[in-house]
């Protein structure tokens, strides 16, 4: 009963949230920016808003992607689903809109004038990103180039969101992956039954953004069309608050996911706005922590849950500092000092765990002092024991140098178990570092609650 009346409140908020969706959203700037194109041969995607982070990936001129913010001469790309970085505005500009080239062999010059020198031509039916007017002429990037076409030959493209729908999953299980073709890199998977907004079709594929957060290319045979709406009944709505995307989801009602996402980082849900969370990922540089049979490397894998979950605390609004920026070796003192130094409201260590015997399995939450780290270490139990991909083994005290020292509430999770091959094999998948992200950020936010 008392559940039932929950999802009544959920499903009521969800509404709201809609409902209270600023009217001016519809239709303002339709289709623009919300894309950024790359306009340089070969760009870094860096961690942060500057030169001294550590690039994450590289991006090639032409290509568009996710813009989720725009600060200090940097904008913010959703450059893989779900991963986030930064670009230097010199080299991406926002997208005003994506059109078609109308004429085969159009010129592209290097000014807009008919004096311009051609530096390329385009064919009938490319898809180009304009970024500029100017008079008749519009400034497009390509892959090659970034010049000026005579703007009666170039025509609004249709917009992806009048394509997005709902579908539902019908396999069992269906690999998301990051391109439409078998051959690409697999970055999720989808179980049957599961609903998903398909933003794109290309061939016999989706682009889908899943209700639990993942998004890539699906085999269009296994996603079954829905005609209804984000939000059909109670259940659905309840899946909606569970995570931000979730909500994202639910919020956007014919507004497009790509709509939602450029708006979400300042969205309505800031359950820790004020709150700073230091996020130290264990080991680093020289120091590598323990290492699994297939080669995995805990301080790369802790890095990876460090900088997923970073940008969860901050879809809630916190201020989250890492004690580790990049591959580097930073000492124990100093992880304890950030604490002290950021004035942390919630310290977590990440670790993966090793054992001599090969069948220990599972999650642990260490704390070390009854009563300033207690609190934190149990707002773990609930999302950890939900998590069905490994086992809570529960919470423990531990004599950590990073809780002992620590003047701040603080906690050290062991997510997985790196001499376990199985353990080892589950951490590593993208889906694994999902919902353990997302169990952290709940635990978090059951904390400051
Ligand atoms: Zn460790």
């Amino acid at each position: 009963m008392r559940r039932g009346r929950w999802l009544a409140v959920l499903f009521c908020l969800c509404w709201l949230m809609i409902a209270a969706w600023p009217a001016g959203a519809k239709g303002e700037n339709e289709n623009t920016d919300e894309l950024a194109v790359v306009t340089a041969d070969r760009v870094n995607v860096r961690q942060g808003p500057g030169v001294p982070y550590r690039p994450l990936a590289n991006v090639h001129r032409g290509e568009t992607y996710r813009l989720l913010d725009v600060k200090d001469g940097w904008v913010k790309i959703e450059w893989k689903p779900n991963r986030t970085g930064w670009i230097a505005t010199p080299y991406a500009a926002p997208v005003q809109r994506m059109e078609i080239v109308q004429e085969d062999r159009l010129r592209l010059r290097q000014e807009p004038s008919l004096d311009g020198r051609i530096i390329g031509h385009l064919a009938q039916g490319d898809r180009v990103a304009v970024i500029q007017e100017e008079g008749e002429w519009k400034q497009i990037v390509t892959n090659e180039a970034v010049g000026w076409a005579a703007a009666s030959y170039l025509a609004a493209a249709e917009p992806l969101r009048n394509s997005q729908r709902t579908g539902v999953v019908t396999a069992d299980s269906l690999n998301v992956r990051i391109a439409p073709s078998l051959d690409a890199e697999r970055v999720g998977r989808l179980v049957r039954g599961e609903h998903v907004e398909i933003v794109e079709t290309k061939q016999d594929w989706y682009k889908i953004v899943a209700r639990s957060g993942s998004g890539g290319w699906v085999a269009a045979d296994y996603v079954e069309m829905k005609s209804g709406q984000a939000v059909e009944s109670e259940e659905d709505a309840v899946v909606a608050s569970v995570s931000p995307v979730g909500v994202s989801l639910a919020a956007i009602q014919g507004n497009g996911p790509r709509r939602y996402v450029s708006r979400w980082t300042r969205g309505p849900i800031q359950a820790l706005a004020g709150k700073t969370v230091v996020l130290d990922a264990g080991h680093g540089g020289k120091d590598g922590g323990a290492q699994s049979v297939n080669g995995v490397v805990e301080k790369a894998l802790t890095m990876e849950t460090a900088e997923r979950l970073k940008e969860k605390l901050e879809m809630y609004g916190a201020r989250v500092v890492l004690t580790r920026a990049g591959d580097d070796y930073v000492p124990l003192s100093a992880r304890v000092a950030a604490a002290r130094l950021y004035q942390a409201d919630a310290f977590i260590s990440l670790h993966y765990d090793s054992a001599a015997d090969r069948d220990a399995s599972g999650i642990t939450v260490y704390y070390y002092d009854r009563f300033a780290d207690y609190g934190l270490a149990q707002s773990f139990q609930g999302p950890f024991t939900q998590l069905s991909t490994l086992p809570f083994r529960g919470i423990a005290f531990g004599d950590y140098y990073v809780l002992r020292e620590n003047e701040r509430p603080s906690v050290l999770l062991e997510l997985g178990y790196l001499s376990n091959p199985s353990d080892a094999g589950t951490v590593a998948t993208d889906g694994y570092q999902e919902a353990v992200t997302t169990a952290i950020a709940s635990a978090v936010r059951r904390y400051f609650e």
